[in-house]
């Protein structure tokens, strides 16, 4: 069963200035994996006016959030395991998940294997969940 309720994720705070009164807004950010997808959300609230704004989205996370996010969490590391390099569930699954064309796949795999794809926790957990969905075992290390 699938839950309807956000789990919380990475997040950051900070403050700025108002732009309608001077005084201070205070900002919440947060970016999760659920609902199979990567979610992003930025609320910016001020503390002594009615200024108020909410802004979130589905997929690609605005720059300055992910800098943010990665600044005060770390990058997550995910890497294949398990499956041999050259077999074809892994080449099929670097192929249509990762979209690389048919002769950079085994590069791909194999820099999946080594090094691994470095994001954020939630950007991992979706192409990990993209990759287990293809067959592969994975693993995705943070801190
Ligand atoms: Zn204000």
């Amino acid at each position: 069963m699938t839950s309807m309720v956000a789990p919380p994720g990475q997040a950051s705070s900070w403050r700025e200035r108002c732009p309608d009164c001077g005084e201070t807004v205070e900002v919440s950010a947060s970016q999760d994996f659920f609902l199979d997808e990567v979610h992003w959300h930025v609320q910016r609230q001020c503390t002594s006016c009615e200024f108020l704004t909410v802004a979130c989205g589905v997929g690609e996370t605005p720059d300055e959030l992910r800098r943010l996010i990665l600044a005060e969490h770390g990058p997550a590391v995910l890497t294949i395991t398990g499956e041999p390099l050259g077999s074809l569930r892994t080449m099929k699954a670097v192929r249509d998940v990762l979209g690389v064309p048919f002769s950079e796949v085994r590069r791909s795999a194999e820099r999946l294997r080594s090094d691994g794809v470095v994001g954020t926790l939630a950007e991992m957990e979706r192409l990990g969940s993209r990759l287990e969905d293809a067959g592969l075992e994975i693993a995705v290390a943070t801190g």
